[in-house]
């Protein structure tokens, strides 16, 4: 199928990519270029060895070390990030870490306009994007801002080799959701589709590889590559029902992140699915199965991922309040979000039934 559109409008983010195994470690290299030379190294508390690492080498250019990093930016931390900033006197960030690092880099960005390098660890894509999500008095709010973007990235396969299994799979799916949900993107363009089956492609090739062997280097690289682009895509075409649907149950359940969007992403595919059979039939191709709904959840069980919202925290009283804050600011799907069929998909998702058209 050709993904040439008539019509179409797309933005692309200046960015330096560089990709490969040890990339990191020539990291100096990328703040010399940015023409800075106090770089303040940001992690969590659990990947400090990884910061340390980052320290020694970039040797004199490293000014300090932040290792309070939080899922979600709560705006606490970046306020005590931002003083930290400020003493050690940094002219630019290096942030090694999954998307919660790259949260906390991109919040001080947006409050200081700093230069950005981003050392992915996770897929979950965050570094492609000029999106920002922080947490204040419990509430998520979500700014988008060219500030925010980062300026360099570096992909280096070493740095994910350690992922455990488990995160290794929901990231994945994480990362895959951005890539299905571009290809039916209002703003979708040629390119955006291009890029997103090509990350689609090779997590389907090459996760299967990583979960039997998770110190492969050359798959664990192609999952990287994939994450690339689908984090690619989500900064440059607009999300629809998944990630409305894992936004809402994140921020007012709290349930876990890449976990939640590798329970729901076949079921809100098999949900818009009959409203863009076209578009997603090479997803069905790929993965392999009648629909893309079904080719999905096959994949994601055949990885062993969470199958059930239960399983993650949910319980089955909070499924109308969730349904009612799925549906409470209607917003843009191929099939309009109704709350019946809508509640009935999270009862499922809930209970890790097959997904239902
Ligand atoms: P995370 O960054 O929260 O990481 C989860 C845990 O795993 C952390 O303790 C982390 O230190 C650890 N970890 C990360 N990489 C590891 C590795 N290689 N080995 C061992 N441990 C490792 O998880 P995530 O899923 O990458 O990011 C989730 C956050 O990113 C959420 O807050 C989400 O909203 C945000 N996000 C934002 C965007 C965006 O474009 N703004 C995109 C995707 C995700």
């Amino acid at each position: 199928m050709s993904l040439f559109q008539p019509e179409f409008t797309a933005r692309t983010a200046r960015v330096r990519v560089r990709f490969g195994v040890g990339a990191s470690r020539l990291v100096a290299d990328d703040v010399r270029a940015l023409g800075c030379s106090r770089a303040l190294i940001l992690s969590t508390p659990q990947q400090v060895a990884a910061a340390m690492r980052t320290a020694e080498d970039l040797g004199p250019l490293a000014a300090g070390i932040f290792s309070k990093a939080a899922m979600h930016t709560p705006v606490e931390i970046t306020a005590e990030a931002m003083a930290h900033v400020a003493e050690v006197r940094a002219d630019c960030l290096v942030a090694v870490g999954g998307g919660s690092t790259t949260g906390l880099g991109k919040a001080i960005a947006l409050r200081t306009d700093l230069p950005q390098v981003v050392i992915p660890t996770t897929y979950a894509g965050s570094e492609a994007t000029p999106i920002l999500g922080q947490t204040e008095n419990g509430l998520k709010t979500t700014v988008t801002d060219d500030r925010v973007q980062p300026e360099v990235i570096i992909y280096d396969p070493d740095l994910v080799a350690g992922l455990p299994v488990p995160m290794t799979v929901t990231s994945a799916l994480n990362a895959i959701a951005h890539a299905v949900e571009a290809l039916y993107a209002r703003d979708r363009n040629p390119l955006s589709s291009m890029l997103a089956m090509e990350g689609i492609r090779a997590f389907a090739r090459a996760l299967p590889q990583v979960v039997a062997d998770p110190r492969d280097v050359a798959a664990r690289g192609e999952t990287l590559y994939g994450a690339w682009l689908c984090g690619t895509v989500l900064g440059q075409v607009g999300m629809a029902l998944h990630h409305k649907l894992c936004h809402a149950l994140g921020g007012s359940f709290n349930l876990p992140h890449a976990e939640t969007h590798a329970v729901i992403l076949p079921h809100a595919v098999a949900y818009t699915e009959p409203a863009v059979t076209d578009l997603l039939a090479p997803v069905a191709e790929v993965m392999g199965g009648a629909t893309a709904g079904a080719a999905l959840h096959a994949f994601a069980a055949r990885m062993s991922a969470p199958m059930a919202l239960r399983d993650l925290g949910l319980k089955e009283a909070d499924l109308d309040r969730a349904t009612e804050i799925a549906t409470r600011n209607p917003y843009w799907n191929p099939r309009p979000v109704d709350p019946v069929p809508l509640r009935a998909l999270l009862a499922r998702a809930w209970a890790g039934e097959p997904p239902v058209a």
